[in-house]
């Protein structure tokens, strides 16, 4: 009996950029009495179904954007007898559709970490349960990944996780509800072990794939303060304390080794914590800027955000502080005009981000958003292809609207043709050289422009394309080009490489850190 563990993708490009953490987790959360699973990331290579046997297990991990493909390969997987089980973002909010479009005889809602091993049992004894609540686990629980299993060559990034769940309540994202509003903290020598042990593989540049990075924000210490919750703002420091040690250890680590993480805007205002993440080698960061106007902001719940020439600066903090930024922007907000695409391209220039992301606004289950569109669409939504577009995950790429809502003023063809001439705008070899003066010698230039039009090719055209032709061209493109870039990222392994040792912050640095007035 086999376990598969599938990452499922409609496109695979040979190398990809980050490795899917969850795969190795799962294999981490396998009794070593089912030997050790097959990894099979669809982002690298399509799955080949003759090597799923009668009785084996295999399972899918989905979210939203790649459901459909895992249908595929469960109703796949059912035929040739293996045990089908679904886990995941979305497998977790719509259990029912694992089972009755992807063939599914177990479903894993919540966190997989602990209730894989008894999944795996029951199939053995041949009597899977139709759902499994995997909940939310304490950080104490959670599994480290089994990197020993990982491809060495075929990705750039391996990924770390140092906290799930995220405090804010973006109505575009589902993390807050899914992941919870708490976050959850792994512990410090967990993940400096990880680290280690991916340095000791030869991976030099590591994504904390984080919810989010900057759970505790100097304006929550401070509303607590001013509440006079004490309790609430001891818990707050104690969270923020762990940030920072795990930053000192993370600083301790090889000098070349570079982080990338995600985290909120609001970090621009903490000059300690953006220090204590340039020391930490934490050299980049997902940022979603998500608007540029207030009106925007206030449309996705965002508006701890800034607009305006004030979401410029803080922008810049961040590269003041050595941070480069890869900012994500959303279109089609209602309040958005044809003008705001021309403001959003400048201000994503002048703002000095590195890299941009530009996307179409899109009700994702378990969202805000989703609830409210859901109902404003009634109980008799249009179809396409017999598939109410409520469950547009269920359409056909080729044949998936790009935008959802009726927007006020622009039609969804208007609002997709901004859209892509922002993206060409933003990665015009022109505007990548000026963006590249960081960098002092031309390899370096050279390797950015690389860098940038793959980034480009793997995200935009495929994401965005109405035309196949396109799409496929694009996915042509960037299987070519993701070649080399996969060098770039390679190192030398370390197999040498020591665990370093704990750090303590002293009594009064910990005190400046918290002084938070
Ligand atoms: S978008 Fe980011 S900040 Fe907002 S809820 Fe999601 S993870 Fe948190």
């Amino acid at each position: 009996m086999n376990v598969h563990l599938v990452n499922p993708s409609h496109v695979s490009f040979g190398t990809s950029v980050i490795t899917p953490r969850w795969l190795y987790v799962l294999a981490g959360a396998t009794p070593a009495s089912f030997g050790n699973p097959i990894i099979v990331d669809e982002t690298l290579t399509a799955l080949d179904p003759s090597s799923i046997r009668h009785g084996d297990v295999v399972g899918i991990g989905i979210h939203s954007g790649n459901a459909l493909r895992g249908y595929e390969i469960g109703r796949l997987a059912r035929q040739r007898g293996a045990y089908v089980v679904f886990g995941g973002i979305h497998a977790t909010l719509y259990p029912e559709e694992s089972h009755s479009v992807g063939s599914a005889q177990a479903v894993v809602k919540g966190d997989g970490d602990v209730i894989w091993a008894t999944v795996l049992e029951d199939c053995r004894r041949g009597a899977p349960k139709s759902i499994y609540s995997g909940g939310r686990i304490e950080p104490s629980d959670f599994v480290p990944a089994r990197w020993d299993l990982v491809p060495r060559n075929r990705y750039m990034w391996a990924s770390v996780q140092t906290v799930r769940g995220c405090p804010k309540h973006c109505s575009f994202c589902s993390v807050w509800r899914t992941d919870g509003q708490r976050p959850r903290q792994y512990a410090t020598d967990a993940v400096i072990e990880e680290i280690v042990q991916l340095r000791r593989l030869g991976f030099r540049y590591l994504a904390l794939a984080d919810d989010n990075f900057y759970p505790v924000s100097l304006t929550d210490l401070q509303s607590a303060s001013r509440r006079g919750d004490t309790h609430r703002l001891e818990e707050l420091k104690a969270m923020r304390a762990e940030r920072f040690e795990l930053m000192a250890r993370l600083a301790l680590l090889p000098s070349d080794t570079v982080f990338f993480t995600q985290i909120t805007m609001e970090a621009a205002e903490d000059a300690t914590f953006l220090d204590a993440m340039r020391k930490a080698n934490i050299k980049g960061a997902l940022v979603g800027v998500e608007s540029v106007t207030p009106e925007g902001l206030k449309d996705v719940y965002k508006d701890f955000n800034s607009a305006g020439e004030s979401l410029v600066e803080r922008l810049r903090s961040f590269r003041s502080h050595g941070i480069h930024v890869l900012g994500s922007f959303i279109f089609g907000l209602p309040s958005d005009r044809a003008e705001t695409f021309e403001a959003t391209a400048e201000v994503a220039q002048s703002a000095g981000l590195t890299f941009a992301q530009f996307v179409t606004l899109t009700p994702f289950p378990g969202t805000v958003d989703f609830g409210r569109w859901e109902k404003a669409m009634g109980s008799d939504p249009q179809e396409i292809g017999g598939i109410p577009l409520t469950r547009h995950w269920l359409i056909p790429q080729a044949h998936r609207p790009k935008i959802f809502s009726p927007h006020p003023v622009m039609s969804a063809e208007e609002i997709r043709r901004r859209t892509q001439s922002v993206w060409e705008r933003f990665y015009s070899l022109e505007f990548i050289w000026k963006r590249s003066r960081f960098l002092k010698s031309l390899r370096g230039r050279l390797t950015f422009i690389l860098i940038s039009k793959i980034y480009r090719q793997m995200y935009a055209d495929t994401g965005i394309a109405t035309d196949s032709a396109r799409v496929a061209r694009s996915a042509r493109w960037a299987r070519w080009l993701a070649k080399p870039c996969r060098y770039l990222f390679s190192a030398r392994p370390m197999p040498e490489l020591q665990v370093p040792n704990s750090v303590f912050l002293d009594g009064s640095a910990r005190l400046q850190e918290m002084d938070v007035g």
